[in-house]
């Protein structure tokens, strides 16, 4: 579901009185940066290109955002109290440092100093599935909520540990780097180096991959097409479930048994109030949700440990849509109410 934009005809005193922050989603290619009221309603979103050639020019191009998203909404400077932003990578959100992001072709860069010099406005920076998190307790499916997790499955896997209402970091700003525990000893190879890492098992290109090798098995699918060299993509694999295919509803079954063995460990480590689940994947809906449901009530039938820290609707999709990176950065500046 995405967040409604307001109505910027809509422009009464009390409107834009009110406080206002801006929430930058940046990203490696592309940044948006919306004006966002402090109930999550989002005013305007400015959408360019990420210019990755410097971290000067990166940070320029974000500050270019900002400035043009405040622009478009018609909200008086003085009404902005900050800048959140959500970035792609190791973050010290303390120092507001980007310690490294590879997307970004970052190392060591003072973010938050520098953008408060160009901008004339308090920003505070933090990594995006952390930030999303925030988003998610603040304006989300765990509103009012003090101990969540925010699981993203995208192209990569992290979580985010929502712990008293603040996001727990761990000792250097790791915590939450799950997609590198291996699940599968021997498992395929994973972009950190490792094998069989959760992620190289179920995000969304090991999604494509485990549907793409029961097709070089022989096996009969509606996605079998010998005119096409190249692998299949995750969206395909869900479109084909969608559609009854049992290659890709068996592919699914298997992936959410997986990130349902993962789940039952951090019910059991944090026995939390709600996980949220979000990330590209996550936007398949009940197609991506069920499997892991299924697999989760199943284990729990057999373990009443499990069965006492996880009930079904403690699982749930985020509701804030493809918005959740500019309302997660949003929600580092935005005071819990
Ligand atoms: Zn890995």
């Amino acid at each position: 579901m995405e967040s409604p934009l307001i109505d910027k005809g809509h422009n009464s005193l009390s409107t834009v009185l009110q406080p206002w922050h801006v929430g930058v989603d940046v990203g490696g290619t592309k940044i948006a940066a919306g004006v966002v009221d402090t109930n999550g309603g989002i005013r305007v979103i400015y959408r360019r290109s990420t210019d990755t050639s410097s971290p000067q020019a990166s940070l320029s191009s974000i500050a270019e955002a900002v400035e043009q998203a405040i622009t478009e909404s018609a909200i008086p400077r003085q009404h902005i109290l900050g800048v959140g932003l959500g970035i792609p990578g190791l973050v010290d959100a303390d120092k507001g440092i980007g310690i490294a992001s590879v997307n970004l072709n970052w190392q060591n860069v003072p973010v938050k100093a520098a953008l408060e010099g160009i901008l004339g406005l308090p920003c505070a920076i933090e990594n995006d599935v952390r930030a999303a998190a925030l988003g998610e307790v603040r304006f989300g499916a765990g509103r009012g909520l003090e101990n969540i997790l925010y699981l993203s499955i995208g192209t990569g896997i992290a979580i985010s540990i929502i712990q008293d209402g603040k996001i727990f970091h761990g000792l250097n700003g790791m915590a939450g780097e799950i997609g590198h525990a291996v699940i599968e000893r021997d498992g395929p190879l994973c972009k950190c180096g490792g094998r069989g890492c959760f992620e190289a098992m179920a995000a969304g290109p090991a999604i494509a991959r485990r549907a793409w090798s029961k097709i070089q098995a022989g096996r009969a699918s509606m996605l079998v097409n010998p005119n096409r060299a190249d692998a299949l993509t995750c969206e395909e694999v869900f479109q084909a479930a969608g559609l009854g295919d049992s290659l890709a509803c068996e592919t699914l079954q298997e992936v959410g048994k997986d990130i349902a063995f993962v789940l039952q460990f951090l019910f059991l480590f944090y026995e939390p109030q709600l996980i949220v689940l979000g990330g590209g994947v996550s936007l398949a809906g009940q197609l991506f949700l069920d499997p892991i449901i299924k697999s989760l009530e199943q284990q729990a039938a057999e373990s009443w440990v499990l069965a006492k820290v996880f009930k079904p609707q403690m699982i749930q999709l985020t509701t804030l849509g493809r918005d959740i990176g500019i309302l997660g950065a949003a929600a580092l500046c935005t005071p819990p109410r």
